[in-house]
This record gives C-alpha cells, sequence and structure tokens, in this order.
C-alpha cells in the first residue's frame, strides 16, 4: 500500500504560517458551558491580543452524541458574545473544512501515515468493539501490537474489523510543556494504546484534535485541564509525524464549590441558563474573565473590562493554575454595575420584555428609567413594576410611617386634601405633579415627606417602589391616579 506522499505534501503547503492562530473547538452539546465559554473567550483573548487569527471548529466525531441544531447555539453565543471568529464552518477559510465530520478520510490517510511510520498498528481485537478505550487496554497482551505490517494488511484487505491504536512507547518517560502548568514527565508505561480511528472509521478526538491543530496551523492550543493527562500522548503524536508541538494553555476548572466542578447534569447553570436568569451578556463575560485570569500591574485592580480592553490586557502570566469557584453573588454584582452602565435607551430595551410580563399598556420607556438603579437582574423587574397594572391587596397599615410622620388618621387628611388638587391639574407632567404636592405640602404646613407618602402607598399598594410618588403617579395617568388614591381614602 503505496502512501500517496503528495497529498501530505499539499496538506502541509495550506498550512497558514507567521500568525498566532488559535481555536476554539466545542462539541454540539445543545448548550455552552460557563467553562466552555471561558475557554472559547480565552482562546479569542489570546488571538485578539496578538493581533492573530481566532478559528471555530466543531469537533462532531461522536456521532452517537449529536445534538440537533446543536451547532446553530454555537454562532448564536459566540456571535451575541461578540467572540467572532475568522475562520469556521459559516465563513470557510484556507484550511475548510472545519467540521471534524467533514474531514473523515484525512484522518484515515494521516492514520496511515503513522501506521508506516511505526508509531500506529491495526488492532483486530473483539475487546475494541466500542472503538473507544476502555481503560484496562493491557498492551503486553495485545496481539496485534506485534503483527507485522503486512500480515495486518492481508487481513484489513480481506474485510476484517479493525481499528487503529497509537503505538505507545515501552519504556521511557515523555515530557511535554504547558504555559500554565509548567514541564509535567510522565512514564510511558502508565500511558495506553489510545485508538485513534474507531472501527466505522471516524477518528476519536483523542487523534482528530492533533491531526486537526497541526493542520490548521493552530500555536497556542487552549482547553480545559481535564485533557492534561492526554497531553503526553498527543506529544507523542505529534513527534511521530515529526510536527513541531503548539504551545498548550490548559485552564483550570470553574467549580461550583471547593470540591465539584461545575456540571449542567448536577444543575449548574449553562450560559442559557444564566441569560434566562436575567444576566448580562456582557457581565457574564466579564465576570468569567476574571475566574481564571487576573490583571496585573496598573490594571491589576480593575474589575471591569470591555472586550477590547480585555483583549489588550489579556496576557498567560495571568493566568491561574487554581480552579476558580463560580460565585453566583459575585456574578450578580457585576450584573448590577452593567445594568448601572448602561445608557437610558440601551437600558429600556432590555428592560421592556420583562416589564411587558406584568405591565401590558403603560410606557415601558418611562417605567424602565424607575428600574434602572435599583435592580441587579433583568428578572427581578417584572414583580417589582407590578403594581403598575395591578393594585395589590394591601394593608391600611401602609399609611402609617414614623419617618415620613404619618398615621392612617393623617394619611387620611393627606388624601382628601391631594384628590381634589390633582383632580384640578390640567397638565399631567412630572413638573405639574411635582409643583402640586410641594404647593401643598406647603399650604397644610406639612414634611413634603407627610404628603407623598400617603400619595405614593394610595398609588402603588405597597411600601417599596421603584420611583416616588410623584413618578408613580405620572406614569399610571391621571385617572387611575385618582381611582387609587380615592379606594386608599376607602381604606382610611
Ligand atoms: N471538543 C472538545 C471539548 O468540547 C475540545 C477540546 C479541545 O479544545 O481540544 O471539550
Amino acid at each position: 500500500m503505496a502512501l500517496d506522499m503528495k497529498y501530505f505534501e499539499e496538506m502541509e503547503a495550506k498550512i497558514p504560517v507567521g500568525k498566532v492562530r488559535t481555536r476554539f473547538a466545542p462539541s454540539p452539546t445543545g448548550y455552552m458551558h460557563v467553562g466552555n465559554l471561558r475557554t472559547a473567550l480565552y482562546t479569542w483573548l489570546i488571538a485578539r491580543n496578538a493581533g492573530g487569527t481566532f478559528i471555530l471548529r466543531i469537533e462532531d466525531t461522536d456521532q452517537g452524541r449529536l445534538v440537533e441544531g446543536a451547532t446553530d447555539v454555537i454562532y448564536k453565543t459566540l456571535a451575541e458574545c461578540h467572540l467572532d471568529h475568522d475562520e469556521g464552518p459559516d465563513v470557510g477559510g484556507p484550511v475548510a473544512p472545519y467540521i471534524q465530520s467533514e474531514r473523515r478520510d484525512t484522518y484515515g490517510k494521516y492514520a496511515r501515515l503513522l501506521i508506516e511510520k511505526g508509531c500506529a498498528y491495526y488492532c483486530f481485537c473483539e475487546k475494541a468493539e466500542s472503538g473507544e478505550d476502555t481503560g484496562d487496554f493491557n498492551r503486553a497482551e495485545d496481539p496485534c501490537r506485534a503483527l507485522s505490517l503486512e500480515a495486518a494488511q492481508a487481513r484489513v484487505d480481506a474485510g476484517e474489523p479493525y481499528v487503529i491504536r497509537q503505538r505507545i512507547p515501552e519504556e521511557g518517560t515523555t515530557t511535554f510543556h504547558d504555559a500554565i502548568f509548567g514541564d509535567i514527565t510522565v512514564e510511558n508505561k502508565t500511558l495506553d494504546d489510545q485508538v485513534l480511528i474507531k472501527r466505522d472509521g471516524m477518528p476519536t478526538y483523542n487523534f482528530a484534535n492533533v491531526i486537526d491543530d497541526h493542520l490548521m496551523g493552530i500555536t497556542h492550543v487552549v482547553r480545559g485541564s481535564e485533557y492534561l493527562s492526554s497531553a503526553p500522548k498527543y506529544n507523542l503524536l505529534y513527534e511521530g509525524f515529526g510536527w513541531t508541538v503548539p504551545t498548550y494553555v490548559h485552564c483550570s476548572p470553574v467549580m461550583r464549590d471547593a470540591h465539584n466542578k461545575m456540571s449542567k447534569r448536577h444543575g449548574d447553570p449553562s450560559y442559557e441558563d444564566l441569560k434566562d436568569q436575567g444576566f448580562l451578556t456582557e457581565a457574564i463575560l466579564n465576570y468569567v474573565a476574571l475566574l481564571g485570569w487576573s490583571p496585573r500591574g496598573d490594571i491589576a485592580e480593575q474589575e471591569i473590562f470591555s472586550l477590547e480592553e480585555l483583549a489588550r490586557a489579556f496576557d498567560l502570566e495571568g493566568m491561574s493554575k487554581s480552579p476558580a469557584i463560580f460565585d453566583m453573588e459575585k456574578l450578580t454584582h457585576f450584573n448590577a454595575l452593567y445594568l448601572r452602565g448602561m445608557s437610558q435607551e440601551d437600558f429600556a430595551r432590555a428592560a421592556e420584555p420583562y416589564i411587558r410580563q406584568t405591565v401590558k399598556d403603560l410606557p415601558a420607556g418611562e417605567i424602565a428609567a424607575l428600574l434602572q438603579a435599583r435592580c441587579e437582574r433583568l428578572t427581578d423587574i417584572p414583580e417589582k413594576v407590578a403594581f403598575f397594572d395591578t393594585l395589590p391587596e394591601y394593608s391600611a397599615e401602609l399609611f402609617t410611617n414614623k419617618k415620613s410622620k404619618t398615621n392612617p388618621e393623617v394619611s387620611k387628611a393627606m388624601l382628601e386634601a391631594a384628590i381634589p388638587m390633582l383632580e384640578g391639574l390640567s397638565d399631567w407632567t412630572q413638573d405639574a405633579i411635582h409643583n402640586g404636592l410641594v404647593a401643598l405640602a406647603e399650604k397644610l404646613e406639612v414634611k413634603n415627606a407627610t404628603l407623598m407618602w400617603p400619595v405614593r402607598i394610595a398609588a402603588a399598594g405597597q411600601a417599596v417602589t421603584p420611583g416616588g410618588a410623584v413618578e408613580i403617579c405620572r406614569i399610571l395617568g391621571k385617572e387611575e391616579t385618582l381611582r387609587r388614591l380615592k379606594l386608599g381614602l376607602d381604606k382610611l
């Protein structure tokens, strides 16, 4: 079986060189894990920081685990997060295709090349049925490892099913370098002859990632630290082919608590869940960036970073080896800061769907203006503003407030005076209502608060409201305000 060396030469010739090239290589699972989002972010930041190229590659070789529409979730999330990719399945590029299932022939050819080089072998053993490593593989007992290439080839030609395994050296050690974790050395005898090509001809992740990272010219391989233990085997593959090993950047895990990694299966939120819980994409990204990376020097104390600022500041030296604990309260704090930092228009746009969950007709923009400084998550909104739509059942006790010097009797007098004054206003504007109430308080010789308190309670039917009496009355409109104040008066 003469290998067509020209094919490999052509593939080599396509590899872009000279610039930093990073890739985000998700498997299409249907959601974006917080850890994955962070990996995507760091991968993008490394590329942008160096003026390099960011590539999206879809790792779908595990056909049994494919989820309908999952690739779209990846595109949508990256676009929403502004982690734009320069090359990928949807935008193309010089080393297409960028979907592993479309690269199947390539892996097969490289596996055969590796067999020629003596670094892989055909294995016909039944135990390899699943095509995946079971963990109990014992290379000393495997008869296929010792077969001559001719004998193995004859069985392949006869149609016998096989997998292709990596031939790990029996003796010695393998050392690899990681930018975060430093040098790691392992005894080769602890490494298994992992499957590279499964029975169905599909590559394993362990093989495909090496082939693709090389053929796509990836300079920095950024991924979760769960792949650290496989890295020596990847190094042996690079060596077998005679390829340069990329810079490895393994990211420490994102933890739920001191002992457990975050996991969707155990109920921890994915990126989509966090969005549904009312967190802003920008706040999530900013928070996630600081889980495992810290700014240094002049900006060591800075907490709020735009994506552009992160791209400028990001460096491998700032990345941490220790696991990071995901803290919902900290994220909530970031979210509140981001909500406050939005322009009024942007906030109104983001808040409107939440306002509309409980308030049907009143002007959402005006209600949004009351909320911006008072909400930590967008999902807080529907409950906070529901009173605009429906006056809650409330008790007359709310009319008593020590600080405002009100009790039922005082409140009654205040409402009795406020109702005709408001009825007489020809303009229903912030100023008109405000000036009218202030003038009335002066006339009645009471503090403003003594008048405002009962008006606000009667208008809103609850003690804590976004906005004061004047704003609430203005938004409710004259007719509804008067109806509510009269109902309040009836309670007194
Ligand atoms: N497909 C792998 C995952 O989703 C990617 C690992 C890597 O980046 O090499 O975990």
